[in-house]
């Protein structure tokens, strides 16, 4: 069996300061050893091995991209209703175009947040098939939100249109149940619900998007078939009731506080703050306004938007200083924040509120494997793992902006398959 052997790379293992001068051996899927340079030298030459050079780049676990939406391309502030910009057949395209360029920046996973038609799950059949390259997905369908959800298209309530696109309407304990079972049934294994509003949606944190009989419900459903639940949510007393609820991840959570870092650390339950794209809003926001000479920015949903942004950056550290499971992924696909500028959410975490790169990393890898329930597997270089790997040129644990020049992203591998860059050379 031809093996792939890395030397002379320094290795990030998920969860640990780099450590230098390494060889990683990968064989089949999986790596098989990580010892000293020194060590493993007496394999090299062998012609069944595939030897690659690290020239002392990084090698680090393949990242996690926690919050998915493949087939956002250039959403506007007034999009068509998500899901429905064009047909099924187009959004699937964009969504392997999307999926091949998230490997190529290093995310060897992503963990759907949603996408209508079931093209995760389809997208991940064509992948696992090799029809085309792409990372590994979690696949996530339709959101499930009640009638009247700030999602359910409010300004176009006239169209009639209900459990199209992005997003299916369910009603009560049983319409939830009925939902989750029919996602499951189309090969989604997380399931996306929206606990309230807020974070850059229409009608704020105050919005009770879903009861507690339908949480319990939806929940309850999900878990009774092995799968797992995200949900939207901001307010403190959603976040609070989503984790006793027993949602396994939180998107946003813009009103977090210690009261929900303790609840979170007894539950385990994941979090991606996904402050991105509310930075995007706000810069975007203002810039406009100096060119036109408007102040909109001080219009009362911005000046929350604003708020809640301020107090995610102060309050970020104090949760990840507690141990709270942070995870890297944004709303990638609007005009603001395109696809394949992931680095810049992670550069935000370390840039605006203080957060050291190296526990940025640990959110992109060993915290993101978690998110995939494959915490044994993956988000680690250490023998008997599944080799998600990347080469990079510079250590991303103490520059975490190298990540964001793609031509830095010097090799992937997912599987033990190479997928790019050196890891590709014969
Ligand atoms: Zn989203």
């Amino acid at each position: 069996m031809k093996r792939t052997i890395i030397q002379n790379c320094k290795v990030f293992d998920g969860r640990n300061p780099v450590v230098h001068r390494k060889s990683v051996v990968i064989e089949n899927e999986r790596i098989v050893s990580v010892d000293d340079a020194a060590a493993i030298t007496a394999t090299v030459g062998d012609r069944n091995d595939r030897v690659v050079d690290g020239e002392g780049r990084t090698l680090i676990p393949g990242m996690v991209q926690a919050h998915w939406h493949g087939s956002y391309e250039g959403l506007d502030f007034e999009p068509p209703p998500v899901g429905l910009e064009k047909p099924p057949g187009y959004l699937m395209l964009i969504a392997a175009k999307n999926a091949r360029l998230a490997l190529s920046r290093g995310f060897t996973s992503v963990i759907g947040a949603a996408t209508g038609d079931a093209l995760d799950a389809q997208l991940r059949q064509a992948i696992d098939d090799g029809v085309v390259e792409g990372p590994r997905i979690m696949p996530c369908g339709r959101w499930l939100i009640t009638t009247g959800d700030s999602n359910d298209l409010p300004e176009f309530w006239w169209w009639g249109i209900t459990a199209m696109g992005s997003q299916r309407i369910c009603d009560g304990a049983d319409e939830f149940r009925k939902g989750v079972r029919q996602e499951i049934k189309e090969g989604a294994e997380i399931i996306k619900l929206f606990s309230d509003s807020g974070h850059a949606l229409l009608y704020g944190a105050d919005f009770v998007a879903m009861n507690d009989d339908e949480l319990y419900a939806a929940v309850g459903a999900a878990h009774d078939r092995g799968k797992k639940v995200r949900a939207h949510v901001t307010a403190k007393a959603n976040i609070l009731k989503c984790i006793a609820a027993g949602v396994d991840i939180l998107d946003h959570v813009d009103g977090v506080d210690a009261d929900c870092i303790d609840a979170m650390l007894s539950s385990g339950t994941q979090v991606c703050p996904s402050l991105y794209l509310t930075k995007a809003i706000l810069d975007t926001i203002a810039a406009a306004d100096r060119e036109h000479g408007t102040e909109t920015i001080n219009e009362p949903f911005f000046v929350t938007m604003r708020r809640d942004y301020d107090h995610m950056c102060g309050i970020l550290s104090i949760a990840n200083d507690a141990g709270v499971c942070l995870m890297v992924g944004d709303d990638w696909g609007t005009v603001m924040t395109p696809h394949g500028d992931y680095a810049a959410e992670m550069r935000l975490y370390v840039d605006e509120c203080g957060i050291d790169p190296l526990d940025v990393m640990r959110w992109a890898t060993h915290n993101g494997a978690r998110g995939l329930s494959m915490a044994d597997e993956l988000g680690s270089v250490e023998p008997g793992r599944l080799a998600d790997l990347v080469l990079v040129d510079g250590d991303p644990t103490s520059d975490i902006s190298v990540l964001a020049d793609p031509s830095r992203i010097v090799g992937v591998m997912v599987n033990g398959r190479p997928h790019a860059g050196v890891f590709t050379a014969p």
